[in-house]
């Protein structure tokens, strides 16, 4: 029965995956559009009212700007 190995070594490696996109993020406090990395390693600030779009969480990014278009 090794079944339930299997299952276990498929979801670890979706869990490790993280595709690199960029994002069009608009920004809540200026309406600036930008384009960002989903994956970010660094915090990304607003380009033109240096308010926080993204910040990075535990492998993948929380993006704090409305996302308007994901880009390839
Ligand atoms: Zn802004």
């Amino acid at each position: 029965m090794g079944d339930s190995e299997q299952k276990n070594l498929s979801l670890s490696k979706i869990k490790n995956e993280c595709k690199t996109k960029f994002v069009k993020v608009h920004c809540n406090k200026c309406k600036n559009e930008q384009n960002i990395f989903s994956c970010v390693s660094s915090k990304v600030e607003c380009l033109v009212c240096g308010e926080l779009l993204a910040e990075p969480c535990g492998g993948r990014s929380k993006i704090k700007g409305k996302i308007l278009e994901i880009l390839n």
